[in-house]
């Protein structure tokens, strides 16, 4: 089974100042009187001003919207399927404590993938029993800690882990819910990168090995098994790759009844979901309850398939939960125009016929943004202080690192006289961003700013320069000892 992302086609917008907000958080417009782009009632320049740039913004209506919209389609259709689904948020998307208490809040547990990540949570106050453990190498002491926690599921990734997941289960005196993560063979692929449900990958376990695996968590007493996660990729458009993973998985869950004597009690599905981060994909993103709907028909279907209970199900969106809810800031510093030679042009019509392209570089880039060099992820970007009705020009906005691969919008339609000092609005930025970020050349970590109602607080703080220098051992010591010229 194999998918693609929809290829970002670009078409020229009809308006290249237009906020297209199946893509920028429904928040984002223009400003009547100022013409300038507003997110949660509050201008762009007005944020950056006060905030500085680059600046990570996270529309906090948007995304407590999109969390409450998903879980509820999920759940609507696990009801209409005679069953219950529970929607854990992929904390990995974007994770810090004020986001996990609005995950929280609007009705979703929270997957965690390492310690760090399960300390933000708990410090968010989320319920521990709503909280999944995730990772291919979690050590002993992340899990004896997160077991003294409390924390709902642990999903095993290796049968190493099971040793450790009970032995620390026992130390404690408790029974671990445990989930077995598996590799149903299915890549409802995307970008090869993305996709992890190949069989010769890192996560999880074969599918076949499942029974065998199931009986080493059985032989202790200390664990409990709820049932078999898998995750087959992410920015996924279409459901049948989770047809047939749910397909497969379903057709062990018989078998697995058989050796634990009872219905296999639950399934994860994994998240996945993908969004819209250009307008051309925003044509063929299908909507949440849409992708609901035909996930619990699937499930219903592989059930009578296979004749074994519908279990209850469990979803984890990261993506589609926090993406769109985040614009980046950024502000202009230099422009250069490049001539695209005619075998350019031609051999990439995503180029629009245009003969050349406009650099466009801001105060950020990979440092904040790495999906672009990742993934060969695109973006839409808009101009955010001003409209302007200069003629069109094809535009590539790139940062101010020492890479070439160092890209944030690889192209966009934006008007020509985009200049210093201008602002720019990179939209869907909300996933995979802070939470990606690097001090590549020393740059300083934006902070993350919610909006909502008219006015901005600060989530994350953003880190100084200084923050950064301490961190060098030399400079730490001669602070401390005093003998420093400042
Ligand atoms: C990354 C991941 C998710 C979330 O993926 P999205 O594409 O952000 O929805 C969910 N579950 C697991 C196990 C993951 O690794």
């Amino acid at each position: 089974m194999e998918h693609h992302m929809p290829e970002p086609q670009h078409t020229a917008p009809a308006d290249p100042n237009a906020i297209d907000q199946r893509v920028f958080p429904p928040t984002a417009r223009r400003g009547r009187e100022c013409e300038q782009l507003k997110i949660g009632g509050i201008r762009a320049t007005e944020l950056t001003a006060k905030h500085g740039s680059p600046l990570y913004v996270v529309d906090e209506d948007a995304a407590r919207t999109r969390a409450r919209e998903i879980r509820e389609a999920l759940q609507t259709e696990a009801l209409r399927i005679g069953t219950e689904a529970t929607v854990y948020y992929a904390g990995k998307a974007f994770l810090c404590v004020e986001v996990a208490r609005w995950m929280a809040e609007e009705g979703l547990a929270i997957d965690v993938a390492s310690g760090g990540e399960l300390a933000v949570a708990l410090a968010a106050g989320v319920d521990p029993a709503r909280i999944g453990f995730h990772g291919n190498n979690k050590s002993e002491a992340e899990i004896a800690r997160a077991v003294r926690a409390g924390v709902g599921t642990i999903i095993i990734d290796s049968e190493i882990e099971t040793q450790r997941i009970a032995h620390a289960a026992a130390a404690a005196g408790t029974t671990q819910r445990v989930r077995l993560r598996v590799n149903s063979g299915v890549h409802a692929s995307t970008h090869d990168f993305l996709a992890t449900s190949h069989e010769d990958q890192k996560f999880g376990q074969p599918l076949r090995d499942a029974p065998r695996l199931v009986r080493g968590i059985l032989a202790h007493e200390s664990l409990e098994f709820v049932g078999l996660h898998c995750h087959i990729g992410s920015q996924i458009f279409a459901t049948d790759g989770f047809r047939e993973s749910a397909r497969r998985l379903l057709g062990t869950y018989r078998e697995l009844a058989e050796i634990t004597g009872a219905d296999i009690p639950e399934l994860n599905l994994g998240g996945g979901f993908g969004i819209a981060y250009t307008s051309a994909q925003a044509e063929e993103a299908p909507a949440i309850a849409e992708i609901a709907r035909e996930l619990a028909d699937i499930v219903a279907d592989g059930a009578r398939e296979h004749g074994i209970a519908i279990p209850k199900l469990a979803f984890e969106p990261g993506r589609a939960v926090i993406g769109q809810a985040g614009v980046t800031l950024y502000t202009v510093g230099t422009t250069k125009t490049v001539q695209l030679a005619e075998s350019d042009v031609a051999g990439d019509p995503a180029d629009l016929g245009y003969s050349e392209r406009l650099y466009v570089s801001v105060d950020g880039g990979m440092s904040d943004n790495a999906r672009p060099a990742l993934y060969g992820a695109d973006y839409q970007v808009r101009i955010a202080n001003r409209v302007s009705d200069a003629a069109p020009a094809l535009v590539r906005v790139v940062g101010k690192h020492c890479e070439s691969g160092d890209i944030v919008v690889q192209r966009d339609v934006i008007p020509g006289d985009v200049r210093p000092g201008d602002t720019l609005a990179v939209a869907a930025t909300g996933a995979y961003c802070w939470s990606l970020s690097s001090n590549y050349n020393y740059m300083p970590r934006p902070p993350v700013v919610a909006v909502r109602g008219g006015t901005s607080r600060v989530i994350v703080r953003g880190q100084t320069e200084d923050d950064l220098l301490a961190q060098s051992v030399m400079v730490a010591d001669a602070i401390e000892n005093g003998d420093t010229n400042e």
